[in-house]
């Protein structure tokens, strides 16, 4: 593996105005490598350098299937590299193995399925009497900024890429300080696909430094940003002094609601995924469970069943689909996840099982579950972005939204019930930009997805993404004989 990788900026593999940075495996606690770090000229170039693309009409004024295609020969060539970009992503990120190979066959599909949709995007002729001919169309901002976090570095970026490209925007990738390895793989997909330079830059650097340099710049006309709260406030404003639109993918708290008359054997299978896949690093990770009474001691018998049951080891040692989790992205966020388990114990819960570090080197935390924690506590509004379950309780269904519904955020919600009424019911009434019903993380691609409240606005995924990309025109003809 390379020991240093650069920026991609115009078509070019270059060093940063910023220097290097470390990146550390979090399986191992050790350095894995040293990264470019941009600064603001750099930002600047790879501005500029989308900018005139853009304006030379290289990408906005191909006919849309020939975009298309391209877009999904990105795919293809992630799907043809994926025994080099999955370890690289493991060792940066601490993901299991077989969990990266899963990343990166999504992240395919976002190009696969924009490549598809590009195109769908077709205005209207919209009738005005016999003097006038009028028609619509969609026509890419330009300059698309994509700010991307490190807990799934390949798909956070395939889903915003995919669909800029294949509506005719060039884009500016910041990738995350801790995870930006594995992204490199996009400048050369670009290349085999046939984009030109400019199309796709790429470069690492500091949020406050490269980040903020990005989404303030005149020359950027959109921005997707995915990543916390705070950093989004700070995004959102740099683009309102700007005037561009941005997009907001931020954190969750998501609840599930499991009724009495829940599939408990098939809520089992969705606690491995919804709380443990990616160590629980995940957004729409299900945070929370919110129980009926009747059904309490003996789920969270089976919860804790299912917590033990999980071999914790370095994501590079698990080349197979199994009952295993890997390292944290890093040691401080693992302490942070740590501490806040043992806050909410202080507070009064009851760590059912894991809340330890795990006693070698790397950002490891046994799979935990907290139980007996009420709606007032830390636990249960603030994201603890780690494996940490916590466990509500509820008696009337009234209790059970309210619980759900009480935290700012509102990314996803789940409900378990064989009741169609009362699954309908509450998921009209979950305040929440997707509900799963009986099936944590259902949907895909196809499905939109984006936040209620604090967890942001806009939405990625499905047909509905695409109008983050364009912008409407209309054309309004006066016929004069
Ligand atoms: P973060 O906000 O710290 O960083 C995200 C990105 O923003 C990084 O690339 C960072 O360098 C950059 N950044 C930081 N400060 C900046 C600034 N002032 N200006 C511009 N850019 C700046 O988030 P994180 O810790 O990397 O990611 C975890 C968070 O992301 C969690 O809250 C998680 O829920 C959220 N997330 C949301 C989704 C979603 O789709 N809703 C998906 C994944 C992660």
């Amino acid at each position: 593996m390379k020991t240093y990788w650069q920026n991609y900026i115009d078509g070019a593999w270059v060093d940063g105005g910023a220097g290097r940075v470390d990146i550390i495996n979090p399986g191992a606690g050790e350095k894995l490598a040293e990264q470019a770090l941009a600064d603001a000229g750099d930002v600047d170039r790879a501005v500029m350098a989308a900018t005139r693309l853009h304006h030379s009409g290289a990408l906005s004024d191909l006919r849309p299937v020939e975009r298309g295609r391209m877009v999904q020969a990105m795919g293809r060539y992630l799907l043809e590299h994926i025994d080099q970009i999955a370890p690289v992503l493991t060792l940066e990120q601490g993901k299991p193995l077989w969990e990266a190979r899963i990343e990166v066959e999504g992240a395919a599909r976002y190009f696969e399925y924009y490549g598809n949709q590009a195109e769908t995007v077709e205005g209207r002729s919209i009738p005005l009497g016999k003097d006038y001919f009028d028609f619509t169309l969609y026509e890419p901002f330009g300059v698309s900024a994509q700010i991307i976090p490190w807990n799934y570095p390949v798909e956070m970026t395939a889903r915003s890429l995919s669909a800029a490209l294949a509506t005719g925007n060039t884009c500016v990738i910041k990738s995350p300080e801790l995870t930006p390895l594995s992204i490199a793989w996009f400048a050369s997909a670009a290349e085999a696909a046939g984009f030109p330079a400019g199309a796709v830059n790429i470069l690492c650097g500091w949020g406050h430094e490269a980040g903020a340099a990005l989404s303030a710049h005149p020359h950027v006309n959109q921005i997707v940003f995915t990543g916390s709260v705070p950093t989004g406030v700070a995004i959102a404003s740099a683009a309102a002094l700007n005037v561009v639109p941005c997009v907001l993918e931020l954190g969750g708290k998501s609840a599930a609601i499991v009724h009495d008359d829940a599939d408990l054997d098939a809520f089992e299978t969705d606690v491995r995924w919804g709380i443990y896949f990616n160590a629980g690093q995940v957004c729409s990770a299900m945070s929370r469970v919110i129980v009926h009474e009747s059904l309490h001691d003996a789920l969270v018998e089976r919860m804790v069943g299912v917590a033990q049951s999980l071999t914790v080891k370095p994501g590079i040692e698990q080349p197979e689909f199994g009952p295993t989790m890997g390292a944290m992205v890093s040691e401080p966020q693992r302490d942070r996840a740590a501490r806040m388990v043992s806050d909410a114990q202080a507070q009064g819960a009851h760590v059912a099982t894991g809340g330890h570090k795990l006693n070698r080197a790397g950002a490891f935390l046994e799979p935990t579950i907290v139980s007996g924690v009420t709606p007032d506590m830390t636990i249960a509004n603030e994201e603890v972005f780690g494996p940490v379950l916590s466990v509500l309780r509820f008696s009337t269904d009234e209790e059970a939204i309210r619980i759900a519904n009480g935290t700012p955020y509102g990314l996803v919600g789940g409900v378990f019930t064989r009741n169609l009424d009362r699954a309908t019911s509450a998921a009209r009434r979950l305040r929440a930009g997707q509900v799963f019903v009986n099936e944590w993380y259902a949907g895909g691609v196809e499905t939109p997805f984006g936040g209620y409240g604090k967890s942001g606005y806009g939405r990625e995924k499905g047909r509905e993404a695409l109008w983050n990309y364009v912008q409407t025109k209309n054309v309004a003809i006066r016929l004069r004989g």
